[in-house]
């Protein structure tokens, strides 16, 4: 049973996959860019350039002064900050609706986080971390969206918390354009499950205001439940929750699957619960059975297809399996 998967929408940095504009004139392949063109929109941006540094150009950096921080090109002695502002505050503001940022980590400009910081243009160690230009403006403007760099979502568990709320973003945006409560019920009804294992409590919330829905104005439900919404995807499914929710849907199949079959499913299970395998194994097994068994409460859950399934298909390098970035914002790569 094949689901239909909204097209989210995205700002992509445009150095990544889509055009030969780094500082040296180099573009960087993106396994995960390239899977998600055909399946998404993506509004590829390289503010660099568009304030007019050119290709190839000269490095810029992050240099903190007593007045706070600059965007310098050490080699020319230029300070673009106002001009990297300038741009920023004019792009994002003509943005349409929007469901994630994905852009280059490490980078003065793009970097979401860990992009290091001077003391001046000059020769120089690094004194601390923090967002490129660009990307801190984003945060700052949009605290509810997932913003994240290719470096981190090399993660295979970042990766997909943040594929999966790119897709219900757009999902739940599509809703929205609709403004029917009950169209809103039936995708907080889909979405349980797999919203549950991001923030129980907060999706708890949610139930109980679509339960009220009846008393509350459309735009009021909407905005209150969009906000709950953008917390609960903050958040990515934690393995004990997921675990939670395999074993409970394995339990919806107790005397309509043989023993072998269970006790399969349930040594996947144990494989994730211990780290050795990946979500997906048990999770697949179990979504084929409630195709099979066509179970009403489950077939429609996204927990079993959060996205496309071609976008779990990527490269194996690109999967990071044992690496975990989780709480190390792009504290790696090159400047530009
Ligand atoms: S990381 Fe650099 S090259 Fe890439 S989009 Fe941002 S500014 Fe342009």
């Amino acid at each position: 049973m094949e689901r239909h998967y909204a097209r989210p929408r995205l700002v992509v940095s445009r150095c990544l996959e889509f055009d030969a504009c780094r500082y040296d004139g180099a573009r960087i392949p993106s396994p995960l860019v390239a899977a998600l063109r055909p399946v998404a929109d993506c509004i590829p941006v390289c503010p660099e350039v568009e304030i007019g540094l050119g290709i190839p150009r000269e490095t810029v950096r992050i240099v903190r002064g007593n007045d706070g921080d600059h965007l310098v090109q050490p080699a020319t002695g230029r300070d673009v900050t106002g001009e990297m502002q300038s741009f920023t505050s004019g792009f994002l503001d003509r943005l349409p609706p929007l469901d994630g940022f994905l852009l280059k980590g490490g980078s003065p400009t793009s970097g979401p986080g860990g992009v290091r910081v001077y003391p001046s243009a000059g020769r120089s160690a690094p004194i601390g971390r923090s967002a490129g230009f660009f990307a801190r403006e984003v945060i700052r403007r949009f605290p509810d969206l997932p913003v994240e760099d290719e470096l981190r979502l090399g993660n295979a568990r970042i990766r997909d918390a943040f594929l999966a709320a790119i897709f219900t973003l757009a999902a739940f945006r599509q809703v929205e354009s609709g403004a029917d409560p009950e169209d809103l019920a039936r995708f907080h009804g889909n979405n349980k499950l797999y919203l549950g294992a991001c923030h129980r409590a907060r999706t708890g919330e949610m139930g109980r205001l679509l339960a009220a829905r009846a008393r509350v104005p459309a735009e009021e439900l909407f905005a209150r439940y969009r906000e709950m919404l953008g917390a609960a995807l903050a958040r990515a499914p934690r393995h004990t929750a997921n675990i939670d929710v395999l074993l409970h849907t394995l339990g919806h199949f107790r005397g309509r699957v043989s023993d072998e079959e269970r006790a399969h499913c349930l040594r996947l299970i144990e494989r994730y619960r211990a780290g050795h395998a990946y979500l997906a194994e048990p999770r697949d097994l179990l979504r084929s059975w409630t195709i099979r068994f066509n179970e009403p409460s489950l077939v429609d859950q996204t927990f079993f297809a959060p996205f496309p399934p071609e976008l779990a298909l990527l490269p194996a390098e690109a999967t990071g399996r044992g690496r975990d970035l989780w709480r190390k914002q792009g504290a790696t790569g090159e400047e530009d």
